[in-house]
């Protein structure tokens, strides 16, 4: 298995950036983003080939960090370490919101959809992204709070202007018109997750493959609604009604070590299981988005 492992990782760590891979999803209409997470060193952990790339493509990245990552009382410690792993993936400390709320608090525990949809809602109208980037239903790793997001923002989607915003008393959502496309991280099975620089180069072949016999998607409004694209206007024929999300988006940075090295900055965290997860996690050298629909900013 080893005399495998380690020409893919040659291959990944040298040759990665002459695939370009990239510039399949990049550039496209996106200036801005906003990155959703629970908690310091999810970026790190989890989105760092999307930050990367993004970044790389000139898009101007946003991250809204739901808590401190205050479980073990750690909070303040951790909100720096995020500070400075963004500084690392080259998001400065303007483009960084770490939220300390009674409702938003770092643990193995569930958050009230009616708490994470304001703070999102409240980001978006902020920074009036083109696309917002957060966990699937599987949360990457099965957390409570990375799964919370995903609810929030999935009823976000589904409601338009949710229900969540009129009960906080926001006008976030009403009346707006610029589109903001979703995508969620997918969460691979077990076998996947860990098969780090090998199961990347796999699911990076398919993907290519797969992308290669469709042919280029560009980023434009298409007359079909995919079941996943749901509009959140109830304008017909305006706004965010017409902006389709794209299908299933790759990003492989070229430069795989710096996730562990924006993960190194997250000392307080840095335990071996975490060493071992950052080796051999395929979100270490790939990221895979799926579209799950559009908001309002
Ligand atoms: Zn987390």
């Amino acid at each position: 298995m080893l005399f495998l492992w380690l020409p893919l990782l040659f291959v990944l760590l040298h040759g990665w950036g002459l695939l370009r891979i990239p510039k399949i999803c990049f550039p496209r209409n996106t200036s801005r983003a906003l990155v959703v997470v629970a908690h310091p060193d999810d970026e790190s952990l989890f989105f760092a080939n999307y930050i990367t790339s993004a970044v790389r493509a000139g898009v101007q990245v946003h991250i809204l960090c739901l808590s401190t990552g205050n479980a073990d009382g750690l909070g303040k410690v951790r909100e720096k370490e995020l500070l400075r792993a963004c500084a690392l993936l080259q998001i400065p400390r303007d483009r960084v919101t770490i939220l300390d709320q009674p409702r938003l608090q770092d643990g193995f525990h569930e958050w009230d959809t009616s708490a994470v949809a304001p703070a999102v809602a409240a980001a978006v109208k902020a920074v009036q992204p083109d696309e917002l980037v957060t966990f699937d239903a599987g949360g990457v790793s099965g957390h409570p709070n990375h799964t919370s997001i995903f609810r929030a923002v999935r009823d976000m989607v589904d409601s338009g202007a949710s229900p969540s915003f009129a009960a906080a008393g926001s006008d976030v959502g009403r009346g707006a018109s610029k589109p903001c496309c979703v995508y969620v991280l997918v969460t691979h099975p077990l076998l996947v997750k860990f098969s780090g620089p090998l199961g990347a180069a796999l699911l990076l072949l398919l993907l290519l493959r797969a992308h290669l016999l469709q042919g280029r998607r560009r980023w434009q409004p298409t007359p079909q609604a995919a079941p996943a694209q749901r509009p959140t206007s109830g304008r017909p024929g305006s706004g965010p009604a017409q902006v389709q999300a794209e299908g299933p988006l790759v990003f492989a940075t070229s430069n795989p070590v710096l996730p562990l090295r924006a993960m190194c900055c997250h000392w307080s965290q840095f335990v071996w299981y975490r060493l071992l997860f950052i080796l051999f996690s395929t979100y270490t050298y790939v990221n895979l988005l799926q579209p799950l629909g559009t908001l309002s900013c």
